[in-house]
């Protein structure tokens, strides 16, 4: 195992360790359940083993998720009731992810995926069967044809594009009227990263960059996606939106960004903050 100190808590793995302690971490229709004692972002979003026995009644599925602070770490699903128990408050998933530690952030997007997972791969989709829990592998597998069915990660870009001391921002069309964002999107079958971000910046708002850069990656549990984030630099400063996974696209000047955008701790908020950093270092 990695020293702790690398991972700040937090190791995937499919196999407990049979810890003293034990975590667990509730889930209730996409939402957690945290302990009424721990305001978000201030305290564990796991629940001490021994704290969360009330909550038992109410489980419907448990997965083992890894180590979480060196101790055992399940997921629990929970029935809508157990919102009700003395001692927990139900919160959505979006507010704690946003005042969430970078190992949080990911104890809590690998919770919810493989909660996701199970539930999808019910069936072998080649020959209908069930799937079984693998006693080996943190998968699901079909006996009768033998293939295995392992948490599906779904790679995506994100990225802030840079024209001189402004940087672009989009709705998508489903957002309020006052909600911006960098530009995001899926790598496709047969893409690098790059080539995605090249056409998913064409695609969206009809620019083409040049000199990418990479700064991070950062997982996002809706259900199970990868974000590798970047810098990219416009050649052109028109903007032409599809209108259709775009409503609206805009330049901003770093001094100047619009009303509401992620919080740093999740990668679009981490991208703007950088272009901020520079654009001041830069221009200010
Ligand atoms: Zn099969």
């Amino acid at each position: 195992m990695l020293a702790p100190l690398q991972l700040n808590g937090f190791y995937a793995s499919s196999k407990a360790i049979g810890s003293t302690n034990k975590w667990v971490v509730a889930v209730i229709d996409g939402d957690l359940l945290i302990a009424s004692d721990n305001s978000v972002g201030a305290g564990p979003i796991a629940i001490d083993i021994g704290q969360a026995d009330s909550l038992n009644f109410f489980r419907e599925r448990s997965i083992c998720v890894g180590q979480w602070q060196d101790s055992d770490c399940e997921v629990w699903e929970l029935i809508p009731e157990a919102a009700a128990i003395d001692g927990f408050t139900r919160v959505e998933l979006r507010s704690v992810l946003a005042g969430s530690s970078d190992a949080e952030f990911s104890l809590i997007c690998r919770a919810l995926q493989l909660l996701d997972w199970e539930v999808k791969h019910k069936y072998c989709g080649s020959c209908g069967q069930p799937n079984l829990v693998s006693e080996t592998d943190h998968a699901l597998q079909c006996h009768s044809c033998d293939i295995q069915q392992y948490p599906r990660i779904s790679p995506c870009v994100i990225v802030a594009v840079i024209k001189d001391d402004k940087c672009l921002f989009a709705r998508h069309p489903s957002w309020p009227a006052n909600r911006f964002s960098t530009l995001a999107g899926f790598i496709e079958a047969g893409e690098s990263a790059e080539q995605a971000l090249h056409r998913e910046v064409f695609e969206e708002v009809g620019i083409e960059i040049e000199n990418i850069r990479y700064v991070g990656s950062q997982a996002w549990p809706y259900p199970g996606q990868l974000m590798l984030g970047y810098m990219a630099e416009a050649k052109t400063d028109v903007i032409k939106i599809d209108g259709v996974e775009i409503a609206e696209a805009n330049w901003h000047r770093y001094d100047q960004l619009p009303d509401v955008f992620a919080p740093p701790t999740i990668m679009a908020g981490r991208l703007i903050e950088q272009f901020v950093m520079e654009s001041k270092a830069k221009y200010g």
